[in-house]
This record gives structure tokens, C-alpha cells and sequence, in this order.
């Protein structure tokens, strides 16, 4: 759900590509538990928390922020931003995932030193995230940097612009998986990231 959708109730966002387009990297079958029942119980969530309260009124990312700063809040700021991160988590992604080119290539080399050193930070935070939450590329500036962020929460409150993430919850990968985070993580890295995606969100 992009930022400006509004107002509410919410639909499920279609993927971008079938459910079977990432495998063998992602399955089919995680693909569709993890979008059908994991991202849509969080927009049904959302819908039943707003309902009649004044956050029915604004769009995804007003209610993500306003919420965020509201103690009372917490239920809906969790689901609001799982919401978005689901549904930046699978554009992130793609079947035609690749290296970066052009400016983008440019960034991560200055701001990293090269794609491997990026390849090893990103991983390094998906791996090293305690527990369930998601490792992003940001930008802060005209750099680039790697973050972590726990359970539901998105860069979009600290101020920084998301370019790329991946989704570290063990639903996303454990029916393909199991406990094996680090191979789920390598394979989407070497085969999966939608850097035409990020280069979009650079703006
Ligand atoms: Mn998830």
C-alpha cells in the first residue's frame, strides 16, 4: 500500500507477480500464506482498529506517522506500518532481480565501497535482528545506509527514506527454510532485490 492511499478501508494490495514467480528462491506456498493470510490480517486489522476514530480520515502514511507519536496508538501504528512494509517488502523483490546500474550502482559503491560490502552489511543486519523485524536500505542525505528495525517499525519515523527491504519475520521464510534465516537472506540478496525499485524510491 503506497504511502498516499487512502482513506480507509484498506484492500489488500495485489503482488506484483504470481505467487509462484520467486521460487525456488521463495515458494509459491510461502508467497501465498505469507500475502494472503500474514499481509491481509494486518489490513483487516487496520480497518477494525480505525473504524469510527479520526485516523479513518487520512491516508496510509498520516496515520503511520500520527500514530506513532500516540501512546493509545500502538495497536494501530503496528498494523498501519505492516502494511506498508509488507507491501515495500514485495516490490522489492523481483523475478528479474539483479544488480544495480547507473546511479544507483554510483550510491552503493560511495557509500559502501562496493556491492559486496553492501551485500555484507544488509546481510549482516538481517541475520543480526534480534527476533522478528526487517533490514532496509535507506537513504539519510545523498548516502546510503543499512538499518534494522524490530517487530513493526519502519525507517519512515527516524527520518529516513526507505529504498529496499526484506521481510526477517519467520513466516517469510520458514516453510522454505526453517531455521536457516542466513540461506533465506543469501538467496534473496544473489537473486531476488528489485533494484530498479530502489532507484525509484531515491526519487
Ligand atoms: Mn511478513
Amino acid at each position: 500500500m503506497s504511502l498516499d492511499q487512502g482513506k480507509a478501508p484498506f484492500a489488500l494490495p495485489k503482488l506484483p507477480y504470481a505467487d509462484d514467480a520467486l521460487a525456488p528462491v521463495v515458494s509459491a506456498n510461502t508467497i501465498s500464506f505469507h500475502h494472503g493470510k500474514h499481509h491481509k490480517t494486518y489490513v483487516d486489522n487496520l480497518n477494525n482498529l480505525i473504524a469510527g476514530t479520526p485516523y479513518a480520515e487520512l491516508t496510509l502514511g498520516e496515520i503511520i506517522k500520527k500514530s506513532a507519536k500516540d501512546e493509545k496508538a500502538k495497536g494501530i501504528f503496528n498494523n498501519a506500518a505492516q502494511c506498508f512494509n509488507h507491501d515495500f517488502y514485495w516490490h522489492s523483490m523481483s523475478p528479474k532481480g539483479g544488480t544495480p546500474t547507473g546511479k544507483i550502482k554510483q550510491m552503493v559503491d560511495d557509500s559502501f565501497g562496493s556491492l559486496a560490502d553492501f551485500q555484507k552489511a544488509f546481510k549482516a543486519a538481517a541475520v543480526g535482528q534480534f527476533g522478528s523485524g526487517w533490514a532496509w536500505l535507506v537513504a539519510s542525505g545523498d548516502k546510503l545506509k543499512v538499518v534494522k528495525t524490530g517487530n513493526a517499525d519502519t525507517p519512515l519515523t527516524q527520518g529516513l527514506k526507505p529504498l529496499l527491504t526484506i521481510d526477517v519475520w519467520e513466516h517469510a521464510y520458514y516453510l522454505d527454510y526453517q531455521n536457516r534465516r542466513a540461506d533465506y537472506v543469501n538467496a534473496v540478496l544473489d537473486k531476488l532485490i528489485n533494484w530498479e525499485f530502489a532507484l525509484k524510491n531515491l526519487g
